[in-house]
């Protein structure tokens, strides 16, 4: 470890470094490094060395963790244990989750989720040799691992640090001004300018962020430019043009995937419908069914009246007797159930039979 220097910037204006306070150091990035990775960057930037690799979009397991409208972007950031002075401990700290969390959200708004429902993105970026500014460098390294990993994005995003040394704000800390600085102040943004992290250790005034977010903006357009060379380089002349074909041929892909699920969706629905209709209808058919069944036992009775065996020859003899003491004559050739056809309401001949015999009894 450094010990703490009197003077961060000299009389002309230079750091430690020999830059300017609005300088960044210089950075060099390279694509597809790694060919098992779908997506790679190597990037330096001053003594920092950063890997970021570029797996998916592939199905998430387990599967509980799936997002049913986009793909679940995780980002892991690293550091090698043999990337500063002292050793560190290998695995997951405090540190490294918070850095890998922000980080991750800083592609909130840029990463086209939409297209990849159910499907993980995972970005790692592992820290090979700090030299302060390292989650800023992985930040840069990523968004073009995901770009090489044919990932649709609405732009790039790019990081930069700023802090406060000697009274003054610079640009990009150097390993002696982040540790002994007053201030660090991370920050991602997308191309539209749009912050997408903001970290802060130390003291600021709230005039002194201000200056220093423009700052930071400054050194993120200069960072926009280096990223777009190495497009340039990796994927022609019309490189912007190509990754907007792309990414607009990705989107009608996924466009048509989704209409295809529309119309699945659309057919489950009809189906569902026509299934209701149709048992509806066949329940009423059924109920029909039932009446048709009652109505074929009244026709039998109408049938049975037809050829007179509704009445048995006892219930004959006894109305002829009754109309023969009614009228005073002789009714015997009168056939009772001859009067049933006209009427065509078998159940209503018993009453009429019976309100007769009643009106008989008035008259006598
Ligand atoms: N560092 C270290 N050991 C650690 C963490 C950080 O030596 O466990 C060094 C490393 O060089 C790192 C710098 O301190 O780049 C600043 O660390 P910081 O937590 O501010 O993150 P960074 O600026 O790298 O994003």
């Amino acid at each position: 470890m450094s010990d703490k220097p009197e003077k961060f910037i000299d009389e002309n204006g230079l750091r430690l470094d020999g830059r300017r306070v609005d300088e960044i150091r210089p950075m060099t990035v390279e694509m597809g490094v790694l060919s098992r990775a779908d997506g790679s960057c190597y990037l330096e930037w001053g003594n920092n060395k950063v890997l970021a690799a570029v797996y998916g979009p592939r199905e998430l397991h387990p599967r509980r963790l799936q997002r049913p409208s986009e793909a679940l972007v995780r980002y892991r950031y690293n550091m090698a244990a043999f990337s500063v002075e002292d050793r560190i401990r290998p695995g997951p700290s405090r540190r490294s989750t918070e850095i890998s969390k922000v980080s991750g959200e800083a592609f909130e708004p840029v990463v086209m989720k939409q297209f990849y429902p159910g499907a993980v993105i995972d970005v790692f970026a592992e820290v090979l040799q700090a030299d302060a500014g390292t989650r800023t460098a992985a930040i840069n390294a990523a968004t073009l691992a995901l770009v090489d990993a044919g990932i649709p994005m609405k732009g790039l995003v790019a990081s930069c640090a700023v802090g406060k040394v000697d009274g003054q704000l610079v640009l990009d800390l150097n390993k002696p001004e982040d540790n002994y600085g007053d201030a660090d102040l991370p920050i991602a943004m997308t191309e539209d300018g749009e912050i997408t992290l903001l970290q802060m250790d130390g003291n600021l005034t709230a005039d002194e962020i201000a200056k220093g977010i423009e700052m930071a903006r400054k050194g993120c357009e200069q960072i926009f430019a280096i990223q777009k060379e190495a497009l340039l380089s990796k994927f022609g002349t019309t490189d912007e043009e190509e990754l907007l074909k792309e990414a607009e041929l990705q989107a009608e892909l996924a466009t048509s995937e989704d209409e295809a699920e529309d119309v699945e969706v659309v057919s489950e629905v009809v189906s569902e419908v026509v299934s209701e209709v149709v048992s509806e209808v066949v329940s009423e058919v059924a109920l029909e069914g039932e009446d048709d069944e009652l109505e074929d036992e009244v026709d039998e009775d109408l049938e049975l009246q037809d050829e007179g065996e509704a009445f048995t020859d006892d219930e004959v003899e006894n109305a002829s007797d009754e109309a023969e003491d009614l009228f005073g004559e002789d009714v015997s050739e009168f056939d009772i159930n001859e009067g049933t056809e006209s009427e065509g309401d078998s159940s209503s001949e018993p009453e009429d039979a019976e309100s007769n015999e009643d009106e008989g009894e008035k008259n006598e």
